[in-house]
C-alpha cells in the first residue's frame, strides 16, 4: 500500500517545498499537502496554539489539523540550522514539541532533526532517517535526495532570475512573457512564508501587480549579493532571517533600484521588530524611497490594509508624476531664461557691432 506523507503549508514549505515534495514522490510515497491557508485553518490554528504565537506559527498548526485524518504520516522536521555560523528562529527548533503537545490524535509525525550547517556525512545520514519512513533501500534514498536537490536548485535558479515561487513552477511559455516588463518595482519584504501566503498576507503580490507594478522579493537576490550588504551593518548578523532581510535592506540603499518597499511583519515576531525598524531607519535616512510597515496578526482586517496598500500605489504613482511636473516646469523656466539670455546676447552683439560702427 502506498505511504501518504502529508506536509503542512506553512513555514519552511514555502522554502523547501521542491525539494521535500520531489524527494518523498521519488521515494513511491503519495505526498499531500494541506488545502491552502483559508479562514478555516487560521481559525483552527488560532485556537489550538498558544497565545503568543506569531500568526505564521498559528496558520502551521491550522495546516496540520488540515491534514490530519488523510495521510500516514506528517512531516514536521526540527530544523536546526540553515547556514554555517548563524541562527535559526527556535521556534523552528521546538516545533514538532510545540505541535504534539497542543495537537491530539496525530498520525506519526516525521520530526528528524535536520541541520543544513553539518557536514555532508551527517546530512546522509539524516537523509536516510527521513527517507526510511517509506522505503528502506539506501541507494534508492540517496538517488531521491541527489533528484531532489537538482529540482531544488534548478527552483531556486528561476528564482534568482526574478520569479516568484509559484509562477517559477508554472510552464515555461508562461515564464517567458512574464519577466519582459519595465514596470515599477515593489519590493516586499517579509519571511517567505508571509510573502508567499496569499491568504496571510491578503493577496498583496496580485494587488501589487493588478495596479500595474511589478513584485519583487528578497529571495530574487543573489546570496552573495546580500552577504556583502549585510557585511555594512553594524555588528554581526547571527540570525539567518535577519540577516537575509537587513542585507536586503541595505542592498536597496546601496542600488536604489526599486519604487517602493513594504515590510509584511508578524505581530510576535522578536526578529521582526528589530529587522522591520532597522530596514526602516536605513531606507528613510539614505533614500527617498517610500517605505511602508504593515504588521500581521490574526486579527488584521483585509479593508484596512487595502486603504494603506492603494494610498502607498497612489503614492508611488503621484512621486513620478509629480518630479514629471517639477521636471517640466523647470525646463520650461531653463527655456525661458535660455530666450531671455539669447535674446540680450544678440542685443549686446548688436551692440557691440554698432559701436564698431
Ligand atoms: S521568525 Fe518570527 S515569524 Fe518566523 S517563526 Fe520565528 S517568531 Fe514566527
Amino acid at each position: 500500500m502506498t505511504v501518504k506523507v502529508g506536509i503542512p503549508r506553512g513555514l519552511l514549505y514555502y522554502k523547501y517545498y521542491t525539494l521535500w515534495v520531489t524527494f518523498f514522490k521519488h521515494l513511491g510515497a503519495e505526498v499531500i499537502l494541506s488545502r491552502p491557508t483559508n479562514k478555516n485553518i487560521l481559525n483552527n490554528g488560532t485556537k489550538n496554539s498558544v497565545d503568543d504565537a506569531c500568526i505564521p506559527v498559528k496558520v502551521y498548526h491550522g495546516h496540520v489539523l488540515d491534514l490530519k485524518d488523510k495521510v500516514d504520516y506528517i512531516f514536521i522536521p526540527r530544523i536546526m540550522g540553515l547556514k554555517k555560523g548563524e541562527y535559526i528562529c527556535p521556534k523552528f527548533c521546538g516545533l514538532p514539541e510545540m505541535i504534539k503537545y497542543s495537537l491530539d490524535d496525530l498520525p506519526e509525525i516525521i520530526d528528524t532533526k535536520i541541520d543544513f550547517t553539518k557536514n555532508i556525512r551527517k546530512l546522509n545520514k539524516t537523509i536516510y532517517k527521513i527517507g526510511s519512513y517509506v522505503c528502506n533501500d539506501p541507494k534508492k534514498i540517496k538517488y531521491a535526495y541527489e533528484l531532489a536537490l537538482l529540482k531544488y536548485n534548478q527552483h531556486k535558479n528561476q528564482v534568482k532570475k526574478g520569479y516568484i515561487p509559484h509562477d517559477a513552477r508554472q510552464p515555461k511559455d508562461y515564464l517567458k512573457s512574464e519577466l519582459e516588463t519595465d514596470q515599477k518595482k515593489i519590493m516586499i519584504m517579509a519571511h517567505p512564508y508571509i510573502i508567499y501566503d496569499n491568504y496571510l498576507n491578503m493577496n498583496v503580490i496580485n494587488k501589487v501587480r493588478d495596479a500595474g507594478l511589478e513584485v519583487i522579493t528578497p529571495d530574487m537576490l543573489h546570496d552573495d549579493l546580500i552577504n556583502d550588504s549585510a557585511k555594512r551593518y553594524d555588528g554581526k548578523l547571527f540570525w539567518t532571517f535577519a540577516k537575509h532581510l537587513i542585507g536586503t535592506s541595505l542592498n536597496i540603499v546601496d542600488k536604489k533600484d526599486v519604487d517602493g518597499v513594504i515590510y509584511i511583519s508578524s505581530f510576535g515576531c522578536g526578529i521582526d521588530s528589530v529587522v522591520a525598524e532597522t530596514a526602516e531607519r536605513r531606507i528613510r535616512n539614505h533614500t527617498t524611497i517610500p517605505y511602508m510597515l504593515m504588521t500581521l496578526d490574526e486579527h488584521s482586517g483585509e479593508a484596512g490594509f487595502n486603504t494603506r496598500l492603494e494610498a502607498f500605489i497612489d503614492m508611488i504613482k503621484f512621486k513620478d508624476e509629480l518630479m514629471n511636473k517639477n521636471k517640466n516646469q523647470n525646463d520650461k523656466e531653463l527655456n525661458t531664461t535660455d530666450d531671455h539670455y539669447h535674446q540680450g546676447s544678440s542685443q549686446v552683439d548688436y551692440e557691440q557691432v554698432s559701436l564698431e560702427r
